[in-house]
């Protein structure tokens, strides 16, 4: 029987998730709908919001609801875990004075802007300032946050990936570094040169929706509980489980991009939807870190949507759709979506190089976090890290330093999670595949419910129930580790560009 302080403490803490949920409506509409002079009253309309949420959240009412649960709620319950959850988040934003968390979205608007104007004019000077300005908050709220204890980058961390840290990523990149950088060398020395032209030629937008929609539709997006819609930028944005809405863009000449955007949305958009519909509104109801959401949605993109079986089902469906793709083979296709090819654009870059883009944005954080760098030697430090893992430089800083939108709203810890995402979605299939025996006849025939439904069961029905490291390690059986997805990657390597590394 829950304790009415438990009680109470949920109810009030509904409000706050209704917040949350009215802020990402209004996202979603300000990038899809909504005309373009409308954006100073919406910023406006998100930060009454944003006020509202965190009065709610720091209320003394919801607090001491808190703390009088925390002394009645058995160990290891769920119950537990909600208060953990909901403790969690409290503190994130009572340790944030109110003054530092205004500067820090005023700084974070203009940033945007000026990130924007200097990326157009290729002149990082334009942005410096402000990305000071951002960066010395960001260094201010993270010390907060991190208390006497903890360590300042962490605090950052946590706030994407909870309880993660850089003592525990700082070996797994070395391992990425030390075993992907070698096979990026043997394909560039091996000579062999992909041929990508069976994935390009002239595909009407409409057609390549109506692709998309239909493969999204076939690996288990439930179209009646979400919708998809145009954007500058593929985004999902789940604001319940029976509401779930993603964003597609497209190439008319090449239609990697439009599938696997939407391939890799839907994947985002099935963790939404699998969410436990039993905790809506509840602080364990909602996913449980943006690693394991990367999971979700590089499951279905990489491992079953650039799969030889998967294209034995689609390749048909394909034909079907993009008339302009009419004579392309399986052999000729296939490699196309499996290379390793170093480019200077994260976005852009094929799985097998993605990892090191991800590693020199983890490497430059910590460096400007430990005080070993300073924003105004970032572009140098960028272009030499490009040229020692990728091999490549940029002519201009709008393809190099400038060209992601991360630190421009403050998203300093991050980019890591995009390579937990690629980890933990490789362990996954591989103990995915244990149980489910053949998992590449599943794909031929186009059956992927089995695997929707081993992830339903193992990931998305737990919400944040468990850790985002407890989750993999009760759904693998192992800690999260590494070799799986390297194992994968030298044997993509070995199959499309006969090398070995
Ligand atoms: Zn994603």
């Amino acid at each position: 029987m829950a304790s009415s302080a438990y009680v109470r403490f949920l109810e009030l803490w509904a409000e706050v998730a209704d917040l949350g949920q009215t802020s990402s409506i209004l996202s979603w509409d300000q990038e899809t709908q909504m005309p373009a002079p409308g954006n100073p009253a919406r910023a406006k309309l998100q930060a009454t919001l944003a006020g509202l949420r965190h009065e709610k959240l720091t209320a003394t009412e919801l607090g001491d609801a808190l703390e009088r649960a925390e002394g009645e709620v058995p160990p290891g319950s769920i119950e537990a875990a909600q208060l953990r959850e909901g403790r969690r988040e409290i503190e994130r934003v009572r340790r944030v004075p109110r003054a530092l968390a205004k500067e820090l979205a005023e700084a974070q608007t203009t940033g945007h802007e000026s990130w924007r104007r200097a990326r157009e004019a290729a002149d990082f000077a334009l942005f410096r300032p402000d990305l000071e300005r951002i960066f010395d908050l960001k260094r201010e709220e993270a010390r907060l946050l991190a208390g006497d204890q903890g360590r300042p980058y962490d605090a950052l961390l946590d706030g994407f990936e909870p309880g993660m840290t850089e003592a525990q990523l700082v070996p797994l990149f070395a391992t990425l570094r030390e075993r992907l950088s070698p096979i990026v060398r043997a394909v560039r020395e091996s000579g062999v040169v992909v041929d990508e032209s069976a994935a390009k030629g002239r595909f009407p937008r409409e057609a390549q929706l109506a692709f998309g929609r239909r493969v999204a539709a076939a690996i288990g997006f439930d179209f009646t509980a979400g919708r998809i819609d145009l954007a500058p930028h593929p985004f999902c944005s789940g604001l319940n489980p029976n509401d779930v809405r993603i964003t597609w863009r497209a190439l008319e000449h090449d239609f990697r991009s439009a599938l696997f955007g939407i391939m890799h949305e839907a994947g985002h958009g099935m963790y939404e939807q699998g969410l436990p519909r039993q905790w809506e509104r509840t602080p364990i109801g909602s996913a449980v870190s943006l690693g394991v959401h990367e999971s979700q949605s590089r499951l279905w993109e990489n491992l079953v949507g650039r799969s030889r079986s998967f294209w034995e089902w689609c390749l048909p469906v394909l034909h079907e759709h993009l008339p302009g793709a009419s004579g392309v083979t399986l052999d000729a296709l296939w490699p196309a979506l499996n290379t390793v090819k170093p480019s200077l654009i994260r976005v852009e870059a094929d799985p097998g190089t993605y990892d090191l883009h991800v590693a020199v944005r983890f490497e430059l954080e910590r460096a400007l976090f430990a005080g070993d760098l300073v924003v105004g030697d970032l572009p140098e430090a960028w272009d030499a890290r490009y040229e020692e893992l990728l091999g490549l430089s940029a002519s201009s800083v709008a393809d190099g330093v400038l060209q992601d939108i991360h630190w421009s709203f403050g998203g300093f810890g991050y980019f890591p999670t995009y390579t937990l995402g690629n980890l933990i979605d490789a362990q996954l299939f591989v103990a995915a595949t244990a149980v489910l025996g053949d998992l590449d006849a599943l794909l031929r025939r186009g059956e992927f419910a089995p695997l929707l439904a081993w992830l339903r069961e193992n990931v998305h029905r737990h919400g944040s129930r468990w850790s985002a490291g407890e989750l993999v390690e009760r759904a693998t059986g192992k800690p999260l580790a590494p070799d799986d997805y390297l194992a994968e990657r030298a044997r993509l390597a070995e199959e499309v560009y006969g090398v070995r590394a």
